[in-house]
């Protein structure tokens, strides 16, 4: 058939998935829990079942759920959005950047986004018939060159993607970030998609700087969360975006059509638990002491550690020790000590390879504790 991503494969998160199921190998390959999730939550979706809260909810959600959302971003962030027309409920926040790709994003535009980058956003970009151009941040430290950016802004220039904290890098924007890229989009009609899913676990005390934090950003952005980060519930998939009205008109267009509403019963389980701040204010500690359990524990490896500022990732180093590529350590590590790590140049388009590999801490303690263990004894 005529592929319309005839040099896509399956995405990475899944082939290593089913590589390590394979050979039985301790994964720290996907940033997904593998640890339960407060029981509080799955009796709130119990509750809701019961209470037959079981056919479609409203096309943009929930209202009790979008106006805890609406609370929780004015008290963290200073933005205040209309819970009738600038905040929508999402089937997983993976919907919610295709939504609103799909709905802003015309074909022959220009999309700019960084990489290594999640793998999805160039291929939804694709498949609108528009141009992804990718930026590289800067190795090791992963950081925005921003006259690179300057540079890369063409009449066509239609979007900028955002991701932070970042993933695979683990680094966060900071508040001069913010003012650049204010600076560049000033007097142009450039969306912000920004992709903040992570924006609960930023560790060493330091604050999120999301574009929901600066006016001038917050006017020109959609920005996309997720309960599954969040919640520990990956898979009950479902996120929100919140933007400007007038984007968000296109937003649910694409919306309606690709999903019409996201789950009901978890958006009530979801409503009630958002009651209670503790569950996002403890969330960064919590991932936290797992990086520094990872951390610690690696220091007796051979890996140098690449420090991370957020996210559930954090980056090792092995170019001291090999000359493998990414892709060959990361099979070796799989099959010859039972543990899965992502390689990666599956975060590049052209595969840059940086000798690299990302390690996820989503993890409980024991398999933090034998994965770093496995690590120890690569040679
Ligand atoms: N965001 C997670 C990761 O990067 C999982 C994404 C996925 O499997 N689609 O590991």
């Amino acid at each position: 058939t005529r592929s319309k991503l005839p040099d896509v494969g399956t995405t990475i998160f899944t082939v290593i998935g089913q590589l390590s199921a394979e050979h039985n190998a301790i994964n720290l390959s996907q940033g997904a829990p593998n640890f339960p999730c407060d029981p509080q939550l799955i009796a709130g979706v119990t509750r809701a079942m019961q209470a037959n809260h079981n056919q479609y909810a409203s096309m943009t959600g929930l209202r009790p759920l979008k106006e805890r959302i609406a609370q929780k971003i004015s008290e963290l962030y200073r933005t205040d959005y209309d819970v009738d027309s600038e905040i929508l409920i999402t089937a997983s926040a993976s919907e919610g950047l295709y939504s609103a790709i799909s709905g802003l994003v015309h074909p022959g535009d220009e999309v700019i986004y960084f990489e290594p980058s999640f793998d999805s956003y160039a291929p939804i970009v694709r498949l609108q018939g528009a141009t992804p151009v990718a930026i590289k941040l800067t190795v090791p430290d992963f950081a925005v060159n921003w006259d690179e950016v300057r540079a890369a802004i063409t009449p066509r220039t239609r979007m900028i993607i955002i991701n932070t904290p970042h993933n695979p890098s683990g680094q966060v924007f900071s508040s001069a970030d913010l003012e650049q890229l204010a600076a560049i989009t000033r007097h142009t009609d450039i969306v912000i998609l920004s992709d903040e899913v992570y924006e609960h676990v930023v560790f060493d005390g330091e604050p999120h700087h999301g574009m929901a934090t600066h006016p001038q950003l917050a006017e020109r952005s959609v920005i996309i969360s997720s309960f599954g980060k969040t919640y520990h519930v990956t898979g009950w998939r479902v996120g929100y975006c919140v933007a400007p009205a007038e984007l968000m008109d296109e937003i649910c267009k694409v919306h309606q059509f690709l999903m019409f509403s996201a789950d009901t019963p978890m958006q009530h389980a979801f409503a009630d638990y958002m009651g209670d701040p503790q569950g996002w204010l403890s969330l960064a500690a919590f991932y936290q002491r797992k990086r520094d359990l990872l951390q610690t524990m690696l220091a007796e490896s051979p890996f140098r550690l690449l420090p991370s500022a957020g996210s559930f990732f954090l980056l090792a180093d092995y170019s001291h020790f090999s000359d493998e590529s990414d892709s060959e350590m990361v099979k070796r590590l799989i099959i010859d000590c039972g543990v899965a790590t992502i390689p990666l140049s599956a975060f590049y388009t052209d595969g840059t390879d940086n000798k690299l590999i990302r390690l996820s801490f989503a993890k409980d303690e024991a398999t933090l504790r034998a994965g770093a263990q496995a690590l120890c004894r690569v040679k």
